[in-house]
């Protein structure tokens, strides 16, 4: 078991001469379309530190995005998953079943909203799950019109590129795209034209009013809506829009799909961010922090919907792999065990508090928004035009990296640069980290 000591230590230039050389086989090898945002080559990932192979040691900001949310080697994930890797890799669930896939279908009943009878079906990716998420609800219903919002991301397989907003790089070049896709606006405050305190209402209004015209809600099989935008840049849903869109889903028949596949397993200080309006989503899709670092995801909702395709209409070979479900239920039960929302909601204010601190000092920061360990910053150009600073995200992201802290850049704009630190991480490490990026805003 790995127990990477817990503190930044740079021993060499970020990359480091094996991550080069490393990188230097990599660029022969691995096609380009592949990117990395650091290519620092891992050696081993624990707590909120990553070690790289030359002996450097990284504040994580980033956890695998949102992925290794109890961190990169948890001891209850890798503890269940090698007993699970001595006990069998694989049977393929659809040829003979295991008791670990419905044991996490049973915690999935149990964690996410609602007390309404509920089902799962799992996967390998994301995208996968959102996929599913669109075949069950037209099934359900019968209609074909899949609605989804600006900015919003869904994956980058042919279906969920068309539900995803962004061209570069998502989308470019790789089209023709599913069709029956629509988006609306959604309810993005800071950039709302009458202000974020009329915004939640009037994109509800907006939204409702392209899809009864443009679509015609009788034609709508589903809704589907990150509870916070992550790609797009960390973007909360102004107040009242979440449950005015779930209202208008509801009345009208239309499945409603919380993809929750980034802000979903205490990343937000909840089991589930939709939990912060009470909203109970109709289907929700998880992947990401679900399984510790495994690939797993999921499609979970009411059992009618969830029972709606015929029998064989859903799986795939790998879907809800052994291990990949004994990582998840590692993961669930070191969540529940270290309270990890607690611990998301303790981040959330420490960081909040430390940005403020800098935005006062460097008006460049026109937005500090996000919930629980899912925090950012939108950089503008200055705070009365907003003109995105794609440039400042950037050169803040390069600074951290050289000095050792794992940041990330998102948005629409290429504007916001986003903080995931693992929910495990240190609290000393969590203020060295945000040490760096204040002395990062000094040199740009
Ligand atoms: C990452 C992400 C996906 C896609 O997941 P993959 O595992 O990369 O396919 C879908 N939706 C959201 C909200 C995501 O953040």
């Amino acid at each position: 078991m790995t127990a990477v000591p817990q503190e930044r230590k740079l021993v060499t230039a970020i990359p480091g001469p094996k991550s080069q050389e490393l990188q230097a086989r990599r660029l022969g090898a691995v096609a380009r379309g592949v990117g990395s945002v650091l290519p620092v080559f891992t050696k081993r990932l624990d707590g909120g530190i990553l070690e790289d192979v030359d002996g450097n040691r990284l504040i994580d900001f980033g956890s695998g995005i949102a992925v290794t949310s109890v961190g990169g080697s948890a001891e209850a994930v890798v503890r269940r998953a090698t007993a699970q890797l001595a006990d069998f890799t694989h049977t393929c669930f659809m040829v003979t079943p295991y008791e670990g896939y419905v044991e996490v279908c049973e915690a999935l009943a149990e964690l996410t909203p609602g007390d309404h009878a509920k089902k799962s079906a799992l996967f390998n990716s994301g995208a996968e799950a959102v996929e599913n998420a669109v075949k069950i609800a037209r099934a359900y219903t019968k209609r074909q019109a899949v609605v989804v919002f600006d900015h919003g991301y869904h994956g980058r397989t042919n279906l969920t590129m068309a539900l995803t907003a962004k061209n570069m790089p998502y989308k470019h070049g790789f089209g023709p795209f599913a069709p029956e896709v629509y988006r609306v606006p959604v309810a993005y405050g800071y950039r709302w034209p009458t202000g974020a305190e009329n915004c939640g209402p009037e994109a509800a209004a907006q939204a409702i009013d392209q899809i009864t015209k443009q679509i015609g809600a009788e034609n709508v099989a589903a809704i589907i809506i990150e509870p916070v935008l992550g790609e797009g840049g960390f973007i909360e849903p102004a107040k009242g829009f979440l449950p005015a869109i779930v209202e208008f889903a509801n009345d009208n028949g239309i499945v409603f799909v919380a993809d929750e596949i980034q802000s979903g397993f205490c990343r937000t200080g909840q089991w589930f961010a939709c939990e912060d309006e009470g909203i109970v989503p109709d289907l929700i899709t998880t992947a990401k922090g679900i399984a510790g670092g495994l690939p797993l995801a999921a499609v979970t909702g009411r059992a009618e919907i969830m029972d709606a395709a015929h029998a064989g209409g859903l799986g795939g070979t790998y879907g809800g792999n052994p291990v990949a479900c004994a990582g998840a239920l590692g993961s669930i039960e070191t969540m529940k065990e270290l309270d990890l929302n607690a611990k998301a909601k303790e981040i959330e204010s420490l960081m909040k508090a430390r940005l403020s601190a800098m935005q006062e000092k460097y008006e460049i920061i026109g937005d500090i928004r996000g919930r629980g360990a899912m925090i950012a910053i939108e950089l503008v150009k200055d705070p009365a035009s907003k003109t995105p600073n794609p440039e400042a995200a950037a050169a803040l992201a390069k600074a951290c990296h050289a000095e050792g802290v794992i940041v990330l850049t998102c948005g629409t704009y290429g504007n916001v640069l986003r903080f995931l630190p693992p929910l495990v991480i240190g609290e000393d490490l969590l203020n060295e980290g945000l040490d760096v990026i204040e002395a990062a805003f000094a040199t740009v």
